[in-house]
């Protein structure tokens, strides 16, 4: 009899403040007793809710279980720094030729599809500028390294045809209200989210016959007659096709071992502040100008505002931080606030957290039928607003049989290269990102 058992569950360490500045919730109920479903997601990140969202677009009259171990906006999709970004990270790595213009173009496609997924949602149950807006984002410099990669971006991106904008140092100052950026890129694409607020919604707004449960992480997935019965701590869900949306934690269930590298990232946001004391525009979210480098974004609230700091990536196979490795996230989010806002000296952090990831080698994504009617969507890479939920998108159509442009591009591409044998993976992994740090120095 075929059984993946969870060897492990998510913990999110620290206090995430996406979820700490909203209002209660009531979470949906646990999953108590046997119920039968069409499908059965597990996992209520981006590529979860994605996939829930997808099947009753394919399918409205179809039965969906979703089982989230946790808290909706409790996990990463809801403690991340809110960027649903259109444009690949890295098109100016090498100059544009044929396959890698095809592949950017893919890239692109792949993100609006999601973009257009998340704006659909936000639309279609009214959501306002302060869940989810297309607001476009920034790439920020800090010298002259960081200019550079980001003149060499513009250019690509003429390339593509795709719009953007460069600031020098003084627009930059008048955005950011502070002298300490040295350039930055405007692209209007991105769609800015409130992370927890986002997945909450999301997750409120799918109805019968789509049903989500909390507080119900699926401890076994069993083999039963041609479809699998799916067991949390006081349920079952007895469904045909199961998508596995728990990224990283695929793994956890025994599902591909040596495909997926899991990483950490930390976010820090300060107390609020009185406007008067920054200049610059009020919200603004900006990606570094070099990848490794540190995010910001500042946001304007009722009791003031507030700045974001997310930097920092540990390698980590247990998929847990310690307290420590938190904290010392946060030593750093510190010195970065300090020296990028000196005009806010001595403004207090209020909420520190972390949050999981799962990187393949190269990059790629992993939607595949890993067992009969047991679809897996992970792989996120480090960017899963955009990756996770077309990850969902398409793991969604291929369990009704339903080929999209999308999962045709899904198909074509390369598979999810091995990681090396530990010990080799973690002393590598650590290495690579301790090396890929250094290079960003204070981007
Ligand atoms: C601080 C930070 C900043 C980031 N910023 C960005 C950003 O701006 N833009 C971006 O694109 N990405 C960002 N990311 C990455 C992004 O959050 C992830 O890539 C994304 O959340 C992955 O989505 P997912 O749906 O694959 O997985 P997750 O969001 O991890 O969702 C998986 C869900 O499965 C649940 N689960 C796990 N095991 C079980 C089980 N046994 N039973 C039931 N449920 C289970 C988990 O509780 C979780 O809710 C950031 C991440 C962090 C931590």
């Amino acid at each position: 009899m075929t059984r993946y058992t969870a060897k492990a569950l998510p913990r999110q360490p620290g206090v995430s403040g996406w979820v700490a500045m909203l209002p209660d919730r009531r979470p949906r109920p646990a999953l108590l007793g046997a119920v039968t479903a069409d499908v059965a997601i597990i996992g209520a990140g981006f590529a979860g809710l994605a996939a829930a969202r997808r099947l009753s677009q394919l399918d409205p009259t179809l039965q969906v279980a979703v089982l989230e171990a946790g808290i909706v906006g409790g996990g990463p999709a809801g403690r991340n720094s809110g960027f649903i970004i259109d444009l690949p990270h890295e098109v100016s790595a090498e100059s544009l030729g044929s396959d890698s213009a095809t592949h950017a173009r893919r890239d692109i496609f792949k993100n609006r599809t999601a973009i257009a997924l998340a704006q659909g949602m936000a639309e279609e149950h009214g959501w306002g500028p302060e869940v989810f807006s297309l607001s476009g984002r920034y790439s920020i410099a800090r010298g002259a390294a960081g200019d550079h990669h980001l003149a060499d971006y513009a250019k690509q991106l003429e390339g593509l045809g795709e719009a953007h904008r460069l600031l020098d140092a003084e627009e930059t100052a008048r955005l950011t209200g502070t002298r300490s950026f040295s350039s930055a890129l405007f692209t209007p694409g991105t769609a800015m989210i409130q992370p927890a607020d986002f997945v909450r919604r999301f997750a409120d707004a799918l109805r019968d016959p789509v049903t989500v449960f909390e507080q119900s992480p699926v401890l076994s997935i069993e083999r039963q007659g041609s479809g699998w019965q799916v067991t949390t701590k006081a349920g079952t869900v007895a469904a045909g096709r199961v998508v596995l949306a728990v990224n990283g934690h695929a793994r956890s269930f025994g599902l591909l071992p040596r495909k997926l590298m899991h990483v950490f990232t930390y976010a820090s946001l300060t107390k609020p502040f009185d406007p008067a004391l920054l200049g610059g525009e009020r919200n603004w979210a900006a990606t570094p100008a070099l990848p490794m480098g540190t995010t910001i974004r500042r946001l304007s609230g009722p009791e003031g505002d507030r700045i974001l700091v997310r930097s920092r990536y540990t390698y980590n196979p247990s998929i847990t931080v310690s307290d420590a490795a938190l904290a010392s996230a946060g030593r750093v989010h510190d010195r970065k606030l300090a020296s990028r806002f000196p005009d806010l000296a001595g403004l207090p952090m209020q909420y520190r957290w972390a949050g999981a990831m799962a990187l393949t080698w190269n990059s790629v994504p992993v939607v595949d039928e890993v067992d009969q009617g047991l679809w897996l969507a992970a792989g996120c890479n480090g960017v899963g607003a955009t990756n996770a939920t077309a990850n969902g998108i398409v793991a969604a159509e291929r369990a009704l049989g339903h080929l999209s442009q999308l999962g045709q591009h899904y198909a074509e591409a390369a598979p999810a290269r091995a990681i090396p044998p530990e010990p080799v993976a973690t002393i590598g992994g650590k290495a690579a990102l301790r090396w890929k740090e250094w290079r960003a120095g204070d981007e």
